[in-house]
């Protein structure tokens, strides 16, 4: 019986966790096993203490630096070469900040196994001057292979705690979506299937932008109701510009973990939360701070994506004139690149202190 050998691109802390969650599927002792026991995981190498990451991985079965305390389990290598990494896996899981994915889809084109397939753990979009790509989309248009994605409220560090957390895969090809299924689900990780793929991928995407937003309520020192309006207006406007870029995108789906879920799971525990928190703190102290200063001493090494899609979205929004229509990320935006003060974010829903 042919087994299927897995690989993941990626070793930050959700690359991490997932990895872990493979490898305990993937070693497995039943015969109906369909999996090789070994994951490779790509790993930009970096020196950690005096010592290359990649061999700390492999000689600990942990990465001190993005998801410390946690045991990936034995049968996970850390491999330097991102080709090595995935030239011979079947099934091919991507989970890269998304600044890096298209130097990362550059590397891996003519590479990837004839017949393999992807999923995209990755949140956020790229945009070029002829219209946004979504990441699952550069992976086919590179790799030419069949691309879907896993979203939901999966914070890294509680799915290393095994707490009870779940997913859905965005598919168009079914049969790889259950095997991906098979790959990731635990007990405490339940995955659904949603075919609407490019719903899925939207809504983590756009959830980083109010994410940022939440971070400056909580900064502010307001409290749940005034985060409920940013959660609320945020859903709307994930919705309505989805739906406005890809109109084959189902109303359903915000409803679903990977819409509401997520959001709510990222306003309130996520790392764009805390660092915009940071952020609007040190600028009411009169003492400004810079996200980029501010991601590095408080993620040490991870990385926010919600200032870089604010930036992106935004893009789209100014070429199209749609800008009037989403007050909350245009708000969000403004304030980020200094234009408003922080304490303005709650008031586009006022309406008065909004002008385009
Ligand atoms: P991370 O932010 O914890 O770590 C950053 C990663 O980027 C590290 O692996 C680092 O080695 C790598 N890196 C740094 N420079 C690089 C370069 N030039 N080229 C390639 N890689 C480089 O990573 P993460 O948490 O695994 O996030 C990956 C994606 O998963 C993001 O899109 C994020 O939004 C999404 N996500 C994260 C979480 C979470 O809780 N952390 C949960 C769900 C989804
Ligand atoms: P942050 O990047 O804000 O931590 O969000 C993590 C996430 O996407 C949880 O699903």
């Amino acid at each position: 019986l042919a087994r299927y050998r897995a690989a993941i691109i990626g070793s930050g802390a959700w690359a991490c966790s997932a990895a872990r969650m493979m490898a305990q599927n993937t070693q497995a002792d039943d015969p109906a096993d369909d999996f090789m026991d070994e994951v490779k995981m790509w790993v930009y190498e970096e020196e950690y203490e005096g010592r290359k990451l990649t061999e700390i991985i492999n000689e600990t079965h942990e990465n001190p630096k993005y998801f410390p305390g946690f045991d990936l389990g034995p049968n996970v290598v850390a491999v330097p070469s991102i080709v090595d990494a995935a030239k011979d896996a079947d099934l091919i899981v991507f989970c890269a900040p998304h600044q890096f994915m298209h130097n990362i889809c550059k590397q891996l084109m003519g590479k990837v196994k004839p017949g393999a397939v992807a999923i995209s753990l990755t949140k956020g979009m790229r945009v070029r001057p002829e219209g946004p790509q979504l990441i699952s989309q550069m992976v086919r248009r590179y790799l030419g292979i069949d691309c879907s994605v896993l979203m939901g409220a999966n914070i890294a560090t509680d799915i290393g705690r095994e707490q009870m957390s779940e997913a859905v895969i965005g598919y168009d090809d079914l049969d790889a979506a259950k095997k991906f299924r098979k790959l990731f689900e635990r007990p405490y990780f339940r995955v659904g299937l949603l075919p609407d793929p490019v719903g899925a991928e939207m809504c983590g995407t756009l959830k980083n932008i109010v994410a940022i937003g939440a971070g400056m309520v909580d900064g502010l020192g307001l409290g749940p109701n005034s985060k409920a309006t940013i959660i609320r207006q945020g859903l709307i406007e994930m919705r309505s510009f989805s739906k406005a870029l890809y109109p084959s995108v189902r109303d359903d789906t915000f409803l679903e973990c990977c819409g509401v879920g997520d959001l709510v799971a990222t306003c309130y525990g996520g790392r764009n939360r805390l660092v915009a928190e940071a952020w609007t703190r040190a600028q009411l102290a009169g003492n400004p701070r810079s996200f980029e200063d501010l991601e590095a001493e408080l993620l040490k090494g991870q990385k926010l994506q919600g200032v870089l899609t604010s930036n992106e979205v935004q893009e789209i929004l100014k070429t199209r004139h749609w800008e009037h229509s989403y007050p909350l990320f245009t708000t969000i935006n403004r304030i980020i690149n200094g234009y408003l003060p922080p304490s303005i974010v709650v008031d586009y829903v006022a309406g008065s202190k909004f002008e385009v």
